[in-house]
């Protein structure tokens, strides 16, 4: 677990490279600062609440005026930290800068507005547990729209004597722009590199994009790049250890988009194909840094691989067509055996390490009991422990959210 706490809140450190022209400022996303003479181009700039710690580590680095800020995408923790930066020109009276995005993020930032509510209560769901009770939300309500749209697959600028080149790709959004600075051999890539098992199947969240991921990272590896600036986590240094990244991932994301494809073209439902995909990965991959699953896992992208392609009737099993409510199935299951029989079985199977059994178990007396019986306090509190021990077990930030929201939840009822 701290592992995953420290990967999503950076120490706010700066990092140089590149002779000095470029600066990670690592937040919560990372934030890139390329210096050239005549001014400042911005690569993200952080959730709005990180935007002042952003700032203030931002005038450290230099008092240069900033000429261009690029969206990498619209995600709420690469561009809504603008306030501090607009405040900033406001009072010296400058010239605004440009705001280079691709076409596809004004989509989004719409999307933002239509669904505001569900958003803030969406990632209050794939964050709150882990980070604080207290913990609203993300905003993405108070938007600075792009004045520079990007509507083909590339995009080049100068700026001083330097040339920027920006390409389109989709991966984990379809909004996607990653930079190359040949000059000095710089790559941003956004998140398609988290420095950690790809973002590709988040449960909350909607498609993403295996395929055509790996293809950008295979355009980046032939930029032959010496610096790679990943969306989050630490800067990687050196064409060798570069290239691992970039093909490591991509082989990682081929891998799971092909073979669940082969076992969808051999007319598998979800469930087998789920734990034959289970089996199958490769063993030399756990051990890679980069493709940890901190925060996404690959279970997650089989389910997203196949949803690409698949409607939602995925069991095979037409009993799950129109499906009776889990409270009245479990009623039905406590007309056959007493609560207490659920429980001491859940319990064996706790006990016998189990976790995964022990839930299905539980489940028909917390859904099925509807008084305050003391069978359903022992059986809540006997899940919370067995949902700790999930969270305890697992690396993804994700799900052991998901499993911690499963604590608080039993706790509130
Ligand atoms: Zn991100």
């Amino acid at each position: 677990m701290i592992k995953t706490i420290s990967f999503f809140f950076g120490s706010g450190e700066i990092t140089s490279f590149a002779d000095n022209t470029c600066h990670l400022i690592n937040t919560f996303a990372n934030c890139y600062v390329i210096e050239t003479s005549d001014g400042l181009i911005l690569f993200d700039i952080g959730q709005e609440l990180f935007g002042p710690i952003i700032f203030e580590k931002l005038r450290q680095i230099t008092e240069k005026p900033i000429k261009y800020i690029i969206y990498s995408h619209g995600h709420f923790d690469h561009c809504f930290g603008f306030q501090p930066i607009m405040n900033e020109i406001e009072t010296k009276g400058q010239k605004k800068p440009q705001i280079i995005a691709h076409e596809n993020l004004i989509r989004r930032f719409q999307k933002y507005e239509h669904l505001a509510s569900y958003h803030k209560w969406l990632n209050k769901q794939q964050f709150a547990s882990v980070i604080g009770d207290d913990y609203k939300g993300p905003s993405t309500q108070n938007v600075l729209n792009p004045t520079i749209i990007v509507t083909n697959n590339e995009y080049t600028f100068r700026l001083g004597k330097d040339t920027f080149h920006l390409y389109h790709g989709w991966g984990e959004t379809d909004d996607a722009l990653w930079l190359w600075f040949p000059a000095k051999k710089v790559l941003l890539t956004g998140d398609f590199i988290l420095s950690s098992y790809p973002n590709v199947g988040n449960p909350f969240k909607v498609q993403r994009y295996p395929k055509e991921w790996a293809e950008t990272l295979e355009l980046m590896l032939k930029k032959k790049p010496h610096f790679l600036g990943p969306g989050h986590g630490d800067l990687i240094t050196g064409e060798d250890a570069i290239h691992e990244v970039l093909e490591g991932t991509a082989q990682a994301l081929h891998f799971v988009h092909d073979e669940v494809i082969k076992r969808l073209n051999e007319g598998k439902w979800f469930e087998q194909l789920y734990y034959e995909m289970l089996e199958i990965y490769p063993e030399a991959w756990k051990t890679k840094d980069y493709l940890q699953p901190l925060y996404g896992c690959y279970p997650f992208a089989i389910h997203a691989v196949y949803r690409l392609y698949h409607g939602w009737y995925d069991s095979g099993n037409p009993t799950t067509l129109f499906p009776a409510k889990r409270t009245e199935i479990a009623q039905e299951f406590l007309k056959i055996a007493e609560p207490q029989d659920f429980i001491s079985h859940c319990r064996r199977l706790y006990e016998a390490g189990e976790l995964q059994l022990a839930l299905h178990i539980i489940d028909p007396v917390i859904e099925g009991l509807t008084d305050r019986s003391p069978q359903l306090t022992e059986a809540k509190i006997l899940k919370q422990e067995i949902l700790e021990k999930k969270a305890e077990e697992t690396s993804s930030f994700i799900a052991a959210n998901i499993y911690r929201n499963g604590i608080q939840q039993l706790r509130e009822d």
